[in-house]
């Protein structure tokens, strides 16, 4: 079935400046409706930027972020607050984010004051359907976030960011501060709310298992620029961009008994700062199978196979022609 592409969300052409750190680098990719998108790297690389800048909680320098077609990268935040209950974010840590000295209900009807003219009753009914939805006691709702423990707490981050019924969440590394027990649960919540509510989801992620777990499609990130993007068996059974295969090296199989040989590949250095960024490929100063043009010339993110996008010089056929087997040095 060809995905439709209702609900595209194009971030092209990032230049976000931080000060002087190009954390997300002339980046490109599309969000389809009803998916997840999963965007992996290490941390540094630029995915929470791009997650906040799609969102426009960041403003871009430059490029284009388009929502069911409109361009939100240069509209006004006026402009944007009708929009904003339709996208919105579950962040890695409930706890810094959930007002300490609030209660669970008004934490979670928060954003309906904001945007909605509900009553003290629809508000507190709604908050009853949130809770239930999330899986929270309503018996709870007039306690603090420090009585929760943190997967209960995450629930809570969950039921204010689907209070206006949106459409689209990015959820940055919404598991890592959790007990590794809990995180199943809570990957499994935004599962069946994604199924029950038609959610479209942007997964931030370190967790290369996790993210195979629940995403459709993966984009791979280094040093603000995506490397790889492609269907999620694709990109998990035949990587193609050495990053991806270095990354996908440290992942167990989810299967023992198809455990092979793989060997891990152990990337040397470290990953350069993004004020300093190499003047060809960026992850030509680890890469195992750097050849010359590869310090010299960027590569492009291309078309290697369907739905699949890959930016290395290996990948091009006519540098991989005249490169020729002594080009690496492996
Ligand atoms: Fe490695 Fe060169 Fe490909 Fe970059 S372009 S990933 S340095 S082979
Ligand atoms: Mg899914």
């Amino acid at each position: 079935d060809g995905l439709k592409m209702y609900f595209p969300i194009t971030a092209g052409l990032f230049r976000r400046k931080v000060g002087d750190v190009k954390a997300v680098d002339d980046v490109s990719f599309t969000i389809y409706e009803g998916e997840t998108l999963g965007l992996v790297g290490e941390s540094g690389c630029g995915k929470s930027t791009c997650g906040r800048a799609v969102l426009r909680l960041y403003d871009p320098t430059a490029g284009s972020i388009r929502i069911d077609g409109t361009n939100i990268a240069t509209m006004s935040q006026t402009m944007l607050r009708p929009m904003r209950p339709a996208m919105q974010m579950v962040f890695q840590d409930p706890q810094a984010c959930l007002n300490a000295r609030m209660t669970v209900a008004s934490i979670i009807s928060e954003p309906l004051d904001e945007h909605t003219k509900m009553s003290k009753a629809e508000k507190l009914a709604r908050v009853y359907e949130l809770m239930d939805a999330v899986g929270l006691n309503r018996d709870f709702a007039n306690r603090y976030p420090h009585e929760f423990s943190g997967g209960q707490r995450q629930r809570i981050g969950i039921a204010r960011a689907l209070a206006l019924n949106p459409k689209f969440i990015v959820c940055d590394e919404p598991i890592a501060a959790l007990d590794v027990s809990i995180q199943a649960q809570v990957v499994n919540l935004l599962e069946d709310l994604q199924e029950k509510l038609g959610l479209t989801y942007l997964f931030i992620s370190h967790d290369l298992s996790m993210v195979r777990h629940i995403c459709d499609r993966v984009a791979v990130m280094y040093l603000g620029r995506i490397v790889e993007i492609a269907p999620r068996d694709t990109l998990y059974q035949a990587p193609l961009h050495p990053y991806t295969q270095a990354l996908l090296s440290a992942v167990p199989e989810p299967d023992p008994d198809t455990e092979t040989t793989r060997q891990r590949i152990i990337l040397q250095g470290d990953v350069p700062s993004p004020s300093n960024p190499p003047k060809g490929c960026n992850f030509c100063t680890r890469c195992p199978k750097v050849m010359p043009i590869c310090r010299e010339i960027k590569p492009a993110l291309v078309e290697v196979g369907p739905g699949h996008r890959a930016a290395c010089h290996l990948l091009d056929n006519n540098t991989a022609a005249t490169a020729g087997p002594t080009g690496g040095n492996e």
